[in-house]
């Protein structure tokens, strides 16, 4: 058991700052790690230390709040006792877009140091839904592993035999992986960073306190795309007829994840949603109130009158002439 008043399994596995922990205040956002803006990530691990899946551990990187490292254990044969390090790569606006995935220990399964191809991973970026929270991708993941199947970019399926073997060497091999011991630790378990962070109960800084507090409440209603719940300025609505966890969502948030859609999705009409007028996961219409504007009259305004004007054959769009001389450049060679 803890002591300190403090709810027991709510502190994050991960130490993230313990070098800075010494009572001072968290040093400026210019030490804080790449992405620790990233509300919705912050958000998804808060709930992954609380509510930790069966044979899945996830840490982001001490320095990269946009990359997870994570291990699978192999729960079914030929994978029994098969830990499998992993990376997610999530770019800067993710839940707008998906994670890369590679995995970095030999398994028969997936090829090594090179992206997963999964319907969720950033190979398929369109079938994306930023509902999709890291569990359910390292869940699929893992489901993905015990499938005796191979028609995805990414995956392998080597015999049986050695798919044994490699699960019986895994750990071996990722005990030279630094940052593998750093957040898995090296005892047979992988419990080696949880037991540090249990240890250094006393090392908590502020950032992690108010990570606690927001995990306090519990069953508020939150964003099913950035996780966090309603604000006076940003209230939660139901636009659409999705039901339970997923039925409300910001309104910012939906727009900019319509927003997304349609600046990533191709030009032509054939590859387009209709994310302008229908839920991409209940499939259902936006409810009058909340229709967002058409697919054409928002292209209008992003690109404007002007853009539209310059294109012309020959014409190249460039940010800024530091681009300009670059593409010219490119085009050269
Ligand atoms: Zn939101
Ligand atoms: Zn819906």
């Amino acid at each position: 058991m803890k002591v300190g008043g403090r709810r027991g399994s709510s502190k994050p596995a991960a130490s993230t700052n313990t070098t800075e922990a010494s009572g001072k205040q968290p040093a400026s956002s210019s030490a804080a790690p790449v992405g620790a803006n990233n509300r919705r990530l912050m958000a998804e691990y808060k709930r992954l230390v609380k509510n930790p899946i069966d044979f899945i551990e996830a840490h982001p990187s001490e320095t990269n709040f946009l990359e997870w490292h994570f291990c699978l254990s192999g729960s079914q044969a030929p994978y029994l006792g098969g830990k499998y390090h992993g990376i997610l790569e999530f770019p800067e606006d993710f839940p707008m877009k998906p994670p890369r995935i590679k995995m970095l220990t030999p398994s028969g399964r997936f090829e090594i140091n090179k992206r997963v191809c999964l319907s969720m991973s950033d190979y398929h970026a369109e079938s994306w839904n930023p509902s999709w929270t890291v569990e359910k991708i390292l869940i699929g993941l893992m489901s993905f592993m015990y499938e005796e199947s191979t028609e995805s970019i990414g995956s392998m399926l080597d015999t049986v035999a050695n798919r044994k073997r490699m699960a019986e060497e895994s750990q071996l091999f990722n005990m030279q992986n630094e940052t593998y011991v750093q957040l898995f630790g090296g005892g047979e378990d992988g419990e080696g960073k949880k037991e540090a962070a249990e240890d250094g109960d006393n090392s908590n800084d502020d950032q992690h306190a108010e990570v606690d507090r927001e995990m306090d409440d519990d069953d508020e209603d939150v964003c099913r795309f950035c996780l966090c719940p309603a604000t006076a300025s940003n209230p939660l609505v139901n636009p659409c007829e999705c039901k339970g966890s997923g039925k409300w969502v910001h309104m910012e948030c939906l727009r900019q994840w319509q927003k997304s859609v349609l600046m990533t999705q191709s030009t032509h009409p054939m590859y387009q949603s209709s994310i302008d007028e229908v839920c991409n996961i209940c499939k259902k219409k936006f409810k009058n109130e909340y229709k967002p504007k058409s697919r054409r009259q928002q292209m209008m305004e992003w690109t404007g009158q002007e853009l539209h004007g310059v294109i012309r054959k020959g014409n190249l769009i460039v940010p800024n002439r530091t681009e300009s001389d670059k593409s010219k450049e490119t085009m050269e060679k």
